[in-house]
């Protein structure tokens, strides 16, 4: 097997295509095969050569989404074949986005294989929004936690004490009950939350409200995911100070 490729495993950032780190950037440049999905920066894609393969394994056909295993054989076949192959994710790629297992499959193929990391959500996206997720004197961490299922012992643990903010990544669909599980957990119903749709793009939304009524308030406004959710002192409107009439700006 010789002439064999190279995988990158590479975090697009949120999805405006100016937080896309320079390593990344040239990795996109030099790829012959870009696999990507839903997330990260997509209008990106259009500046690719015509020669570039785009697989969306987002939007495979008939709406099924690729499985990961069609995923970790579509980059090992295209690397086997002597190909430069992107995995363009958004945000970070070992933040919930199971690059891991991407790297894994490689390794275990002998494909040679780069991780290029990325400005996750999870941080950039609060950022983007006015919301320090720790502040000196007032919140010494964050805590970082998926929200596609009941939310760990440990995030109703912080949230009780109040003394570290909680990042919730992919939970609008049961906002509701995780709220509720917090409160139960002995969170101040008053806890600040803020939820951040679609950061760093230009159809960014922020809604916030406490943890007894955000369920309620996000479900009036109709927030959608991909959006973050931010609980703690830090998501209290305007804790920075008023905020600018410019509340979006991109330097691309
Ligand atoms: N690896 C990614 C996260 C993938 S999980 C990262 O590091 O950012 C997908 C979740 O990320 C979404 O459900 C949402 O909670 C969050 N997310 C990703 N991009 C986002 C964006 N532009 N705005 C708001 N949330 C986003």
């Amino acid at each position: 097997m010789s002439d064999v490729g190279r995988v990158w495993i590479v975090g697009g950032g949120p999805g405006a295509g100016d937080l896309i780190t320079v390593r990344a950037a040239r990795a996109l440049a030099g790829a012959d095969v870009v696999v990507t999905d839903r997330l990260g920066p997509s209008a990106l894609l259009s500046d690719l050569g015509p020669h570039v393969e785009i697989v969306d394994v987002g939007k495979a056909p008939g709406h099924h989404r690729a499985s990961q295993e069609e995923i970790n054989d579509l980059l090992v076949e295209r690397a086997r074949r002597g190909l430069s192959v992107v995995r363009l994710k958004g945000g970070d790629p070992f933040i919930f986005g199971r690059g891991g297992e991407e790297v894994r499959a490689c390794r275990a193929a002998g494909v040679p294989v780069e991780v290029v990391p990325g400005v996750s959500s999870a941080l950039a996206v609060p950022a983007l929004a006015d919301v320090p997720l720790t502040h000196r004197g007032l919140v010494s961490g964050a805590l970082i936690v998926h929200g596609h299922d009941r939310l760990p012992s440990s995030a109703c643990a912080v949230a009780a004490s109040g003394d570290c903010t909680i990042v919730i990544l992919m939970g609008v669909m049961f906002l509701a009950r995780h709220a509720a599980d917090l409160v139960e957990s002995g969170a101040d119903p008053a806890t600040p939350v803020a939820v951040v749709e679609r950061g760093s793009t230009s159809r960014q939304r922020i809604v916030r409200s406490d943890l007894a009524n955000i369920a309620q308030v996000a479900g009036d406004a109709n927030v959608r995911s991909p959006a973050v959710i931010v609980i703690g002192a830090v998501a209290a409107g305007e804790f920075l100070g008023p905020l600018d009439a410019v509340v979006h700006t991109s330097i691309a």
